[in-house]
């Protein structure tokens, strides 16, 4: 269990994912957590999914058409994936530089140190998905948290977390608001 420094500005959140390629590979699964916490986001949700080709299918929906939608949908649905909402100041943008460019082969070279740079396989099995706008980070939490309640996690959760009052609980791979900080409230 482990505090973390608190921040200034309001969090923002986003959807990453921790594709099959990773979930398969136990080390490689741990340096990217690892990776995440280092890089001081905050794990809102975590959860691990199977998701059927029809889910794959559907969340890939602006790629259908394009010449690696198949293998893309088809290695998605290949193993678990571990779904997070990761709260930081700048989350979205900053989840994307921790991760690199989707194209690993060039990334290898031009960003070696991102995660897709380092753990990457190939264009398609390339470790990590980050959400790319505010609108999609809401669409994309939404399809893999539906019970999650961003206006109530803002306004009940958020300043804690903003605060820096939660403990990191590394077996479940989240964060939560510290009991003694709870207290305060009472
Ligand atoms: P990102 O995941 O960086 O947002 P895209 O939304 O463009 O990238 O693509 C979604 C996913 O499709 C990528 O993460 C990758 O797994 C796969 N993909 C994208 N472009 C290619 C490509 N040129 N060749 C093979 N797979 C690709
Ligand atoms: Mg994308």
């Amino acid at each position: 269990m482990i505090m973390r420094m608190g921040t200034q500005g309001r969090l923002q959140l986003t959807l990453a994912l921790i594709k099959p390629d990773v979930t398969r590979v136990p080390y490689v699964f741990e340096a990217i957590k690892q990776r995440i916490i280092d890089e001081q986001f905050l794990v809102v949700r975590s959860k691990e999914v199977r998701l059927r080709q029809k889910q794959t299918e559907k969340f890939y929906e602006e790629h259908r058409g394009k010449f690696f939608y198949n293998r893309l949908v088809t290695f998605m649905a290949s193993g678990p994936t571990q779904a997070l909402i990761l709260a930081h100041e700048d989350a979205i943008k900053r989840w994307r530089e921790v991760m690199g460019p989707t194209k690993v082969y060039r990334t290898k070279y031009e960003a070696p140190d991102t995660i897709r740079g380092t753990y990457g396989l190939t264009d398609t099995r390339n470790a990590t998905h980050g959400s790319d706008a505010e609108d999609t980070a809401t669409q994309e939490t939404k399809f893999f948290f539906p019970e999650f309640c961003r206006k109530t996690w803002y306004e009940k959760e958020e300043p804690a977390f903003r605060r820096g009052q939660v403990i990191f609980h590394k077996k479940e791979f989240v964060h939560r608001i510290s009991a003694s900080s709870q207290e305060q409230w009472w």
